[in-house]
């Protein structure tokens, strides 16, 4: 179940799903990236905000909406085209950022390590969030059974429609959603297919978050929406 909290009186959202580790979403109220490449203060003061919260430096990628999956290094800042982090250490955290797109927070609290990643209709036809996961259970030895994910603010399937090769290249995919579509125009759930995608492999915690970025716009980025803004809210990670 999702519900909001603050850090200094700025509004975060947080799932009750994960309970051992700092997992949630910014809001606008406190957004910490702008790919605008200004030199944005109220970002970078609210990134001080956030790290002062968590008590350690953040590390984020440059996601280019890819399906490629890296460990995230302390000290490492450089993570090119890169949609998805994994984090096994807790002096360091990480986050990614979103604008429409789904983000994914993976969690294994018996392993204590986790991952975000980045599932725009690009990573979701990658099948991003199974190469994520397996990674985590190939290589860190977790149990499907233990990984609980967050599936976070994302364009829900009625708003978020498609053209036609869209459509078909995230249908390869199997989509437990199916919505009616008008004349050369379809619609697409996200949050939906990669709920599917995690529980294809045996993923069984899955928390899918209500919200919205178009119907609950007051809380979140919309690409779409805010006509091609350049505010992120971000999926924030850090390990006890
Ligand atoms: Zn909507």
């Amino acid at each position: 179940m999702y519900y909001f909290d603050e850090i200094d009186g700025k509004k975060i959202l947080k799932s009750d799903l994960i309970k051992n580790a700092q997992a949630f979403f910014t809001t606008r109220e406190i957004c910490i990236c702008d790919k605008g490449g200004n030199d944005n203060k109220e970002v970078k003061n609210n990134l001080g905000i956030i790290e002062n919260y968590l008590k350690t430096k953040l590390i984020s990628p440059t996601q280019t909406h890819s399906a490629n999956v890296d460990i995230a290094i302390e000290n490492k800042f450089e993570y090119p085209d890169t949609d998805g982090l994994i984090l096994t250490k807790n002096n360091f955290a990480i986050f990614l950022n979103f604008a429409d797109c789904t983000p994914l927070i993976f969690y294994d609290e018996k392993q204590n390590i986790g991952a975000i990643s980045h599932a725009g209709w690009r990573g979701t036809a990658q099948k991003i969030a199974q190469i994520t996961a397996q990674k985590l259970i190939n290589e860190y030895k977790s149990n499907p059974k233990n990984i609980c994910v967050l599936i976070g603010p994302a364009i829900c399937g009625k708003c978020y429609e498609v053209g036609e090769e869209v459509y078909n290249k995230i249908m390869d995919n199997p989509h437990p959603f199916p919505l009616p579509k008008s004349e050369g125009k379809f619609n697409v759930d996200l949050k939906g297919i990669n709920a599917k995608q995690l529980a294809d492999i045996g993923i069984e915690k899955i928390d899918i978050c209500p919200y919205c970025t178009c119907c609950n716009n007051e809380y979140f980025f919309s690409y779409r929406k805010d006509h091609g803004t350049t505010l992120r809210h971000s999926a924030v990670l850090k390990l006890n």
